[in-house]
């Protein structure tokens, strides 16, 4: 239903709680956060209820870092329960996203990755993506690509959404590569939030009020890969897009 994202210097898990609650407003089951901590483990938090309930969560078993997505779910698949709140992980880690939307071949993609050993852990079409993510990644680390590299990241994320029918906003961290977000969406909108030395990604701008004006709206088949410092937009077809920056004015 709802996602938000931040890289950059600050802690990250202030500014998801805060921005789950901003998305409050969308309607939701259930909220969680995945955050990157310094030591490179990407530590998740979730719970069916309110924001409210997460932040009580966080705050009995806090973690920080400077980077992480948030998501408030609207379930469609799979009841709504704290193993079925998002994040969802892919294989043995490598992979955390959130998803709004819905993946609608996920019951074949859920049997051919069990057939090859993918354990599902919950009900959601969305734990599919995590692990077709996860298994693409895993296939060009095979073949020798260093996995730690953006570009195979992104690979393996235009390679996993070629598979998937339905709609999606995804926010995905990879353990290899513990500074970037790679952002995908068809169907379900997605915006990039631009500052200084820190960037955001949310579902819509409402997040990202006083924080930044400066917007970039993700088109479908479109991706975003995101630093702290720098953000770049590709398009399946037509390659890399020269991002145009949207001002929105904020209520004060
Ligand atoms: N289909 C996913 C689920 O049920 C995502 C729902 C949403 O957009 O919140 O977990």
């Amino acid at each position: 239903c709802g996602i938000v994202g931040y890289v950059g210097k600050r802690n990250v898990t202030e500014f998801l709680l805060e921005g789950l609650r901003r998305l409050e407003y969308r309607g939701y089951d259930s909220a969680g956060i995945a955050v990157t901590t310094d030591d490179g483990a990407i530590q998740i938090r979730k719970k069916a209820g309110r924001v409210q309930e997460l932040a009580g969560l966080v705050e009995s078993s806090p973690v920080s870092g400077n980077i992480g997505v948030g998501h408030t779910r609207w379930a469609t698949h799979g009841e709504t329960t704290d193993v079925n709140s998002h994040p969802h992980v892919g294989g043995n880690g490598n992979v955390v996203l959130v998803h709004n939307g819905v993946i609608e071949n996920y019951t074949s993609l859920r049997s051919q990755l069990q057939a090859i050993g993918y354990v599902f852990r919950t009900a959601t079409d969305t734990e599919a993506v995590a692990h077709l993510v996860s298994h693409e990644l895993d296939e060009l680390e095979l073949i020798g690509e260093d996995v730690a590299d953006k570009e195979i990241c992104v690979r393996a994320v235009e390679n996993a959404i070629s598979k998937l029918k339905g709609t999606y906003g995804l926010a995905i961290l990879f353990q290899s590569l513990p500074n970037v977000i790679i952002a995908a969406r068809n169907g379900s909108p997605l915006v990039i939030g631009v500052g200084k030395g820190e960037n955001f990604v949310a579902s819509d701008a409402s997040p990202l009020v006083g924080h930044t004006n400066e917007v970039v709206y993700l088109a479908d088949h479109e991706l975003a890969i995101v630093h702290s410092d720098s953000f770049e937009v590709r398009h399946r077809e037509s390659g890399r897009r020269d991002p145009s920056i949207h001002i929105i004015e904020h209520a004060a």
